[in-house]
């Protein structure tokens, strides 16, 4: 499948007419269990010697085929489909944590990861450093014995703002640890950061690849390129692992070692599992995908044009416009595009963002992302309201901006729509 375009893995990657009915659309396999051959059948599959659906907290025919298309359109060797954004994050870190472990994260994240890492973690006993992942001598510096991985997004929330993948990925190669990389505000069209150095991406199908705001779900994938036995530092896949009967998953599996071990562990222990009608919307919204992200990039860079324009705003983020200071990157990362999210600065500050917020016909106030729908959130008093003003500002998320997610609409109405709420704001 990967001999193909993207265009037309979007359709066709992972899935095949259905062998027992030959229905062309993927059938929503709402199941939770399914009948062994025989005895010696149900041990070969609770042993992985052979490789089969057992429950569905952790495989189903409809998910396998969500997970196979999301591997294949980020040229990945395998991936596990989870229950949210979130989820996969706790997913992916799980088989190389433990406690009093941690990562080196970048700043500029979505406000919610930031919390998860900074506040959750240390639940788990796991914490989290942050710099700027402009520095890559900083994240160097902050890589110590017990550093287990390096996250960022590669276009990130709420600036977007673009991420120097392959820096990151030569810091990540020469300290020996894998490089996380969410994805989620990129989508596999305009960025495949394994093809920049990332060993794992992860997702939040809640956003673009669903496209449309009906469901939540998250996706991990894996580059299979991460050498875990080079190091003592990862004994969950490289040495016998007690919660699996002894299995050495890095030896036994090979480059699907990772997948295996988030399935055979991740999922059946922490049991972050999507449910089979969540990944058939999402397969839905994938078939779409390029379409939808050429528009929405179209659209983001024609308001992001017009808005800097305007006397009412101080700066717009969007990388896309020649004036960011990350739009040389947009040709190297991400070459198809800088995405459709970003903020804006509106002249008045914190009371002069809300009345906008207040003002808007056309764009709805809500806590999401990537939907079809034009999108604007006060990131301050929401998303990133947890935050101190210090984290607040250093996310890009200060109390002066909105967040805007541009949808799939024309972009004249978009922009009409602005131009008023901005009057009615800033009068
Ligand atoms: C929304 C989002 C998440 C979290 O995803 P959920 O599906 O809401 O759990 C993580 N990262 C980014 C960049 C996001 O936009």
């Amino acid at each position: 499948m990967s001999d193909y375009s993207f265009d037309t893995m979007q359709i066709h990657a992972g899935t095949a007419p259905d062998p027992a009915t030959g229905a062309r659309q993927v059938p929503i396999y709402q199941t939770t269990a399914y009948v062994f051959r025989d005895a010696d059948h149900a041990a070969r599959l609770f042993g992985l010697q052979e490789v089969g659906y057992i429950y569905s907290r952790l495989t189903n025919p409809t998910i396998s085929a969500l997970a196979n298309r999301v591997a294949a359109l980020e040229g990945g060797a395998g991936a596990v489909c989870c229950s949210s954004g979130h989820a996969a994050q706790i997913m992916a870190l799980f088989p190389l944590m433990g406690p009093g472990l941690n990562i080196v994260a970048s700043t500029r994240l979505y406000g919610g990861t930031i919390t998860q890492f900074s506040q959750t973690f240390k639940r788990f006993g796991w914490s989290a450093t942050f710099v700027d992942f402009d520095d890559p001598a900083a994240i160097e510096a902050a890589v110590d014995d017990n550093t287990r991985a390096i996250f960022c997004e590669s276009i990130s929330n709420p600036g977007g703002y673009i991420t120097d993948l392959p820096a990151v990925a030569a810091v990540a190669r020469r300290v020996g640890l894998p490089l996380i990389v969410d994805n989620t505000l990129a989508s596999p069209y305009l960025c495949r950061p394994i093809d920049h150095g990332a060993t794992l991406v992860v997702h939040s199908a809640t956003k673009y690849l669903t496209g449309n705001g009906t469901v939540t779900g998250g996706v991990i994938v894996d580059s299979g390129t991460f050498d875990w036995s080079a190091s003592d530092k990862f004994p969950s896949l490289s040495q016998p692992e007690p919660a699996y009967h002894g299995l050495v998953f890095h030896q036994a599996l090979g480059p699907m070692a990772y997948t295996f071990h988030s399935i055979a562990i991740g999922l059946r222990d922490l049991g972050m599992t999507m449910n089979p009608q969540g990944a058939h919307y999402t397969l839905m919204g994938i078939e779409t995908l390029s379409l939808r992200m050429q528009k929405h990039v179209a659209n983001a860079q024609a308001v992001a044009e017009w808005l800097e324009r305007d006397p009412r705003i101080d700066y717009v983020t969007y990388a896309g416009l020649a004036s960011s200071p990350w739009h040389e990157r947009v040709a190297r990362i991400c070459p198809k595009g800088a995405g459709a999210l970003f903020t804006v600065a509106v002249k008045g500050g914190y009371e002069a963002c809300v009345k906008l917020v207040d003002s808007l016909n056309l764009f709805s106030h809500v806590a999401n992302l990537g939907d079809t729908r034009s999108l604007i959130i006060h990131s301050a008093s929401t998303t990133h309201r947890q935050l101190t003003e210090a984290q607040q500002i250093a996310a890009g998320a200060g109390p002066n901006v909105v967040r805007l997610s541009i949808g799939t609409e024309d972009a004249a109405d978009l922009i009409a729509d602005l131009d008023q709420a901005l009057a009615a704001a800033t009068a």
